[in-house]
C-alpha cells in the first residue's frame, strides 16, 4: 500500500507488515510515512485549496461526490473484501453496511451541499449583515480500524462537500479501503492534491506529524479517548479546529414491560455485531429484576447461536479480532471478569474449532460489582456484561457513574418513561426500542470524554466551514 500525494501513488523508504488477522497471515506491505510525507501532503493540500477545485460550482462539487458514491458501489465487493481482509469482520457485513454506508456518505453530503445557506439581518434602515462560508482549509483526518471506510468518507464528504483539501491517514491495521478510495476520487474528478493519504503510526509517525502540522487547520479525529487527549495537546499551540470522536462504555437499560424476544434479536446485535468492535455497542447491559432471569436465559441461548469464523462464509456472524495486540487485550479482560469473581455464561474463550486467526467467542459476564474494572473500562472486543438494577432511579445513577457519554439504548413500552430516562442519560446519542438506527441529518458525538464537538447534516458543515460576517452600512 502505498501514500497517495497530489494525486500519485508514492514510496517510502521503510514499510511495514499488513496481517489479516483470521488467517494471522502477512498480506501486504505499507508504505510507513511520517513527517516528511504528512509535509509534502500538506504543501500538495495547501495548493490545491485554491485553482480548479475552488472555481468549481456548488453543482459541480456535489456531482463529484455523487460520483464518488458511484464509484464505490460500482467496486462495491472489491472494497468488502479488502475491508474484511484487514479488519477481520465478515464479508457480509462489509458490504452490507460499511461500504454501502461509505457510498451513501457521500451521496448524502452530495444532496445536503446543495441546500445549504447562512443568514442575514436587516438591522432597521442603519445596515445589513449577511455572512458567507468558506472552507476550514487544510483537514487532518485520523482514523480508527473498526469502520475504516465507513468513518473516513463520513469525515471525507462533508470535508469535500465544504471545499476544504484533505489529508487522511488510515489505522495502521487497515490500510487498504483508503488506498482504493484516493483512487476513486480522482476518477471521479477530484483534482490531484485535493485528498491525500499518508499511512504509518499514531505516535512520532504520521499520526502526531498530522496533529503538529503548523499548516494543517483543522483535525477530525475517531479513535481512543486517551489518543484524543494526545491529538489535543499536539493541535494546541497551533490552534487547530477539533472534532473528536471517542471511546464510549454505553448503557443498554431494559425493562421489564418491553418486548423481550424484541430486545433479544437487537441485543445481540448490539453486543456482538463486528466482533463487538464497534464505539457505539451497548457493552455495559442493565436488566430490570423481575425480567432478569428471562432475559438471560433467552440472551445466552440466542448468543451460542452465533456462528464465529471463516470471515468470507455467508453465515459466520463473529469474525477474527482486529490484530493479535487487540486480540489478547480482549483476552486479559476475560482474565479479569473471572478475577474480579464474574461468572462466564458463555464464551470466554477462542473458538475449539478455529486453529489459526485471532477469535474469540461472544462472551457474557454477570455477577459482577458495578465498580469493577470490567463494568467501567472500555474493552472493544465481544464481552459484555449483564447486572440487575432495581428502580429507574438506580439504573440512571448507575448508566450515567462513567467518565463516558457517547451513547444509551432503553427498552420500554412506558411512553413516559421512555422520555423520562432518555432525557437523563448523559449521552449524545441514546436510541429508545432499537439501536445502531442513523439519520444521517442528526447530530453525532459523544458528551463526557466520549467526544468533541457534533458532526452530521449541518453539524459536519459548522466544523468544515468557517463563516465570515459582512456588514454594508446603509
Ligand atoms: P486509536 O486511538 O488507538 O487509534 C486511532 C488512530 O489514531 C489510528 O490511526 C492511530 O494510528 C492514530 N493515533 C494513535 N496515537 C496517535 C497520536 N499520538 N497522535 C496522532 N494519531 C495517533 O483507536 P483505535 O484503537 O484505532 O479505535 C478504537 C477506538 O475508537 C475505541 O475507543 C472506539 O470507541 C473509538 N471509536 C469511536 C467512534 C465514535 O464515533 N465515537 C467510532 C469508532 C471508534
Amino acid at each position: 500500500m502505498l501514500h497517495f500525494i497530489d494525486g500519485q501513488y508514492v514510496e517510502s523508504a521503510n514499510t511495514f507488515d499488513n496481517i489479516n488477522p483470521a488467517t494471522e497471515q502477512t498480506i501486504g506491505q505499507v508504505a510507513h510515512g511520517g513527517k516528511e510525507e504528512v509535509d509534502l501532503a500538506v504543501k500538495a493540500a495547501r495548493k490545491a485549496l485554491h485553482g480548479e477545485w475552488k472555481a468549481l460550482t456548488t453543482r459541480q462539487r456535489s456531482d463529484i461526490l455523487r460520483k464518488i458514491g458511484d464509484l464505490i458501489l460500482e467496486r462495491k465487493e472489491e472494497l468488502a473484501m479488502l475491508e474484511s481482509m484487514d479488519t477481520g469482520k465478515p464479508y457480509a457485513l462489509a458490504l452490507e453496511m460499511d461500504i454501502s454506508r461509505a457510498a451513501h456518505n457521500f451521496y448524502f453530503f452530495s444532496d445536503y451541499l446543495t441546500s445549504l445557506g447562512t443568514e442575514s439581518y436587516q438591522q432597521d434602515h442603519v445596515a445589513l449583515h449577511y455572512s458567507i462560508r468558506k472552507p476550514v482549509g487544510v483537514v487532518g483526518m485520523i482514523n480508527p480500524w473498526n469502520l475504516p471506510l465507513l468513518l473516513l468518507t463520513w469525515k471525507l464528504a462533508p470535508c469535500l462537500a465544504a471545499g476544504n483539501t484533505a489529508v487522511m491517514k488510515p489505522a495502521e491495521w487497515t490500510p487498504m479501503t483508503a488506498t482504493v478510495l484516493a483512487q476513486i476520487c480522482l476518477d471521479a474528478g477530484v483534482p490531484p492534491g485535493v485528498v491525500n493519504l499518508v499511512h504509518g503510526f499514531g505516535t512520532d509517525s504520521a499520526g502526531s506529524a498530522i496533529a503538529e502540522h503548523p499548516h494543517i487547520d483543522a483535525v477530525t479525529f475517531t479513535g481512543e479517548t486517551s489518543t484524543g487527549t494526545a491529538i489535543m495537546k499536539a493541535a494546541a499551540p497551533t490552534l487547530k479546529k477539533v472534532s473528536f470522536e471517542l471511546g464510549g462504555k454505553n448503557p443498554n437499560i431494559i425493562f421489564a414491560d418491553s418486548d423481550i424476544d424484541e430486545v433479544i434479536e437487537t441485543t445481540v446485535n448490539s453486543s456482538f455485531i463486528n466482533q463487538g468492535e464497534v464505539c457505539l455497542c451497548g457493552s455495559r447491559i442493565y436488566v430490570e429484576e423481575s425480567a432478569y432471569d428471562l432475559f438471560l436465559q433467552k440472551f445466552i441461548a440466542a448468543t451460542k447461536q452465533l456462528k464465529v469464523g471463516n470471515p468470507l462464509e455467508e453465515d459466520s456472524f463473529v469474525g477474527a479480532i482486529v490484530s493479535q495486540e487487540h486480540y489478547l487485550k480482549v483476552m486479559r479482560y476475560i482474565d479479569l471478569a473471572k478475577e474480579e469473581g464474574g461468572t462466564i455464561e458463555t464464551g470466554g474463550k477462542r473458538p475449539d474449532h478455529l486453529e489459526t486467526g485471532y477469535f474469540i467467542e461472544p462472551t457474557i459476564v454477570t455477577g459482577l460489582s458495578e465498580t469493577s474494572r470490567c463494568v467501567n473500562e472500555e474493552i472493544f472486543g465481544p464481552i459484555v456484561t449483564v447486572l440487575p438494577f432495581s428502580t429507574e432511579e438506580t439504573v440512571i445513577a448507575q448508566a450515567n457513574d462513567t467518565h463516558y457519554g457517547l451513547g444509551a439504548t432503553i427498552w420500554t413500552n412506558d411512553l413516559r418513561r421512555a422520555h423520562r430516562v432518555a432525557q437523563s442519560i448523559d449521552a449524545g446519542i441514546i436510541w429508545v426500542n432499537t439501536w445502531y438506527l442513523r439519520d444521517l441529518r442528526t447530530p453525532f458525538g459523544g458528551m463526557k470524554q466520549s467526544g468533541v464537538g457534533r458532526e452530521g447534516g449541518s453539524h459536519s458543515f459548522e466544523f468544515y466551514s468557517e463563516l465570515s460576517n459582512i456588514t454594508i452600512k446603509m
